[in-house]
């Protein structure tokens, strides 16, 4: 039987070790930290009762993965709030996300037609895009039509795709879902992951893992148990020595820290490329317990399960720009959570978890707990008088909880043209590092950062074939 080992229990460390166990492989996952899950955990961090998602929590990309499948055995269910997503302006009413295409563009008035036009045909054609979509980027399609299709705007600045819209409305809903790339959105292939997310979303909305983002690496971990698979916690492997004996080593960690582990025994070319690779901005995160719930001024967005807090387009691009290039601005992009309202499980009475992260600069050191209850103020006055309780993790406490998030980079590297479209490093397969057995399968590679575990999956997918397993 061949002797697998992974290193680090993310979903992707996770779904390659089940995926391997299911074709038969004896698999060991080892984890650094005392608990499993890497960006999966949910804690109670204000005593019993309220839930609160460390760093995953919405998950328009994982109710499909084929890395996920079969999982609700296990005890992983979906739930799904009443809107998808909010982008409330100043003025006038908040741009409304729905899973239904057709319900979103009613409410984006005259942009309704060009909302349609980008998302309706790829969003009725998800289920086999995602073959394609859901992997490396430059592979030989499955279905070349729907992806060209797909694909062409995703090339695009994301500003420069923006402008087929007409209203401010249309305008923030598209760039604020762009900018969760945390790159400036003037580059060439910013569109990608907004537009991923939205067309994903479009079919499959915008769910929360009932009980927790938890449930996922809680599923994962029993399923591969189940298998005979074990995991180790508390185990920091710093070099390939400590697991030579094993068939088949899959890294779910970056590629800086996959070169640091593998040093010469990685070929020239893999070395370069790895050393080279960049970590992008990061995240300050506040998560708050909140009687009554958020009260906003746009109904629509008190039933919406993810909310951007930017204001409008220009606003947007000039926040992402700023913390790009170092500078925190005034009131930076915030992405907040209601996911109690998919899942009331997750309250204690009628207090609820809100969670809450600005984009701030890599490393930021400061404290951006003021611009972010700001920002929510700016959208719901009164919000902070029913602020019971909060957690603040700056980025510092991001890098200390997972290696992955170098100085709090939360998506594993900068999503740059280049690291969009050819992975960590150029090749035929991203998940190859060019060392014999060993593989990389972080969020670092293709299809890139999630809870959607199909990193891990094509990973062991690629050492299934060469161990000649299944
Ligand atoms: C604040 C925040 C919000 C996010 N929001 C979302 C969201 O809403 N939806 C979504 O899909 N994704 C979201 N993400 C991203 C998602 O969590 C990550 O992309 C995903 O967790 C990456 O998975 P992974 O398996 O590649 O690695 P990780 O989850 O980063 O796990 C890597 C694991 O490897 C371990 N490890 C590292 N080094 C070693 C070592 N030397 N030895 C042993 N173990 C080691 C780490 O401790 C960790 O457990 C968010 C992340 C954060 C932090």
């Amino acid at each position: 039987m061949a002797n697998v080992i992974v290193v680090g229990s993310g979903p992707n460390g996770l779904a390659a070790a089940l995926t391997l166990a299911r074709a038969g492989a004896d698999v060991t996952v080892l984890e650094a930290q005392d608990e499993i899950g890497g960006g999966t955990k949910t804690s109670q961090p204000f005593g019993d009762g309220i839930l609160v998602d460390h760093c995953a929590a919405i998950h328009p990309m994982a109710v499909r993965s084929p890395a996920l499948a079969g999982l609700e055995l296990h005890g992983l269910r979906w739930a799904w709030p009443d809107v998808d997503a909010a982008h409330p302006l100043d003025d006038g009413p908040a741009a409304l996300l729905h899973r239904s295409v057709e319900q979103t563009a009613a409410g984006l008035a005259a942009d309704g037609r060009r909302w349609r036009r980008l998302f309706d045909g790829p969003s009725r054609s998800y289920d086999r895009l995602a073959a394609d979509v859901l992997g490396p980027v430059l592979h030989l399609p499955r279905h070349p039509l729907l992806l060209g299709r797909f694909g062409a705007p995703t090339l695009l600045p994301a500003t420069t795709l923006s402008r087929a819209f007409r209203t401010e409305r249309a305008r923030a809903l598209f760039l604020g879902t762009a900018a969760h790339a945390m790159r400036p959105l003037t580059e060439m292939v910013s569109s990608a992951i907004g537009v991923g997310i939205l067309t994903a979303g479009h079919h499959d909305g915008w769910p929360v893992a009932v009980g927790g983002t938890r449930a996922i690496s809680d599923a994962m971990t029993a399923a591969l148990r189940g298998l005979g698979g074990r995991i180790e916690t508390g185990v920091t492997i710093t070099s390939l020595d400590q697991v030579e004996h094993a068939d088949a080593v899959l890294l779910n960690l970056s590629p800086r820290a996959a070169l640091e582990l593998c040093g010469d025994r990685l070929p020239a070319g893999t070395r370069r490329s790895y050393g080279r690779y960049r970590f992008g901005p990061a995240a300050f995160k506040v998560d708050f317990a909140v009687e009554g719930g958020i009260p906003w001024r746009d109904e629509g967005v008190g039933a919406a399960g993810t909310v951007h807090l930017s204001g409008g387009a220009e606003e947007i691009i000039a926040n992402e720009r700023a913390v790009a290039s170092g500078r925190l601005p005034e009131r930076p992009f915030v992405l907040l959570g209601q996911q109690y309202l998919a899942d009331p499980s997750r309250s204690r009475g009628d207090v609820h978890p809100i969670y809450a992260y600005a984009h701030v600069p890599a490393g930021y050191a400061g404290d951006a707990t003021a611009a972010i209850v700001a920002q929510i103020e700016r959208f719901a006055p009164g919000f902070r008088e029913r602020i019971v309780d909060q957690h603040v993790t700056s980025p510092a406490r991001f890098a200390a909880a997972n290696a992955n998030y170098v100085s709090g980079d939360i998506l594993t590297g900068s999503k740059t043209p280049g690291a969009l479209v050819l992975g960590p490093r150029p090749g035929r397969n991203p998940y190859r590092t060019g060392a014999r057995k060993v593989y990389l399968c972080s969020a670092a590679a293709p299809p890139g950062p999630g809870a959607h575990g199909m990193v891990g999956f094509r990973a062991a997918e690629l050492a299934i074939r060469d161990l000649r397993l299944g």
